[in-house]
């Protein structure tokens, strides 16, 4: 019987994680992911899916580190947890900016670097960034967009790196999904939709099948790319 492929989830107890948890399950996987906050639904998943779920809040370099390590060799990781910070960028709480910074900058970096260590060569690193990496047509968002556009520059730095071992490093930028974060009925709704082709948000199973292509054997070929599942939204 082929070996199961280790997978490790940053961020997997709700909306686009946990379909990424659940999709790599699904086709066989021994996968874990993380979670901060969430701990029952983390445990309701790993129920579900015999994932295993582990707390490790990935604003705290050291601790994801050591998750990275402990999880290894990974063949696959994915780096989804992300926050927001929105409002008036003169009243924001630095601290609040600094976190965001953390989770969405410092956590894909250094899980990236470490779990580069151990992989085996064909291995795949896949972070979730975001459309607003692209275009950011709403005030009250810089920071998550400046964090999120980071990720281009770690996927395309990375993938030099990574290439001559046949690792790939990939980003995923969704725009509009249906999660908590994002509730397609939430007041911005006509207005996301304006901005949109297809005026609907996305799910997040649909995201999740795009990182499960690229963490298969059909995109070895694919690397220090950025794929964009939108509706348009930034086109
Ligand atoms: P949710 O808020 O629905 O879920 C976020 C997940 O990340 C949860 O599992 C949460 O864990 C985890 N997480 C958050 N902070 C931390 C932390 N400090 N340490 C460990 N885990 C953490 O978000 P989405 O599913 O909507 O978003 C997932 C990713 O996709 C993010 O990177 C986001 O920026 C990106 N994205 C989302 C879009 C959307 O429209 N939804 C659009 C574009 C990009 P817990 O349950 O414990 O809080």
């Amino acid at each position: 019987m082929a070996r199961k492929k280790t997978v490790l989830v940053l961020g997997g107890s709700r909306g686009i994680g946990a379909a990424i948890v659940r999709r790599f399950t699904a086709d066989g996987a021994a996968v874990t992911f993380t979670y901060v906050a969430s701990a029952e639904a983390a445990d309701a998943l790993a129920r579900e899916t015999g994932a295993i779920a582990v707390q490790t809040d990935s604003a705290d370099r050291d601790a994801v580190i050591a998750r990275v390590r402990q999880s290894g060799p990974l063949d696959v990781l994915v780096v989804n947890a992300g926050i927001v910070v929105f409002g008036d960028p003169l009243t924001h709480d630095p601290d609040d900016v600094d976190r965001l910074f953390q989770v969405n900058i410092h956590a894909p970096f250094h899980a990236a670097v470490e779990a580069a260590r151990n992989m085996p060569d064909g291995g795949r690193i896949i972070v979730i960034g975001s459309a607003n990496g692209d275009r950011m047509p709403l005030p009250g968002m810089a920071a998550y967009a400046l964090s999120k556009s980071a990720m281009q520059g770690l996927a395309r730095g990375l993938a030099r790196d990574l290439g001559p071992r046949g690792i790939t490093v990939n980003v995923v930028q969704p725009g509009p999904i249906e999660t908590d974060l994002s509730p397609p009925e939430g007041a911005l709704k006509d207005l996301i939709h304006s901005f949109m082709s297809i005026k609907r948000y996305g799910r997040p199973e649909e995201v999740a099948a795009l990182v499960a292509w690229l963490a298969g054997p059909e995109a070895s070929f694919v690397s220090g790319a950025m794929h964009t599942i939108d509706g348009a939204f930034a086109a």
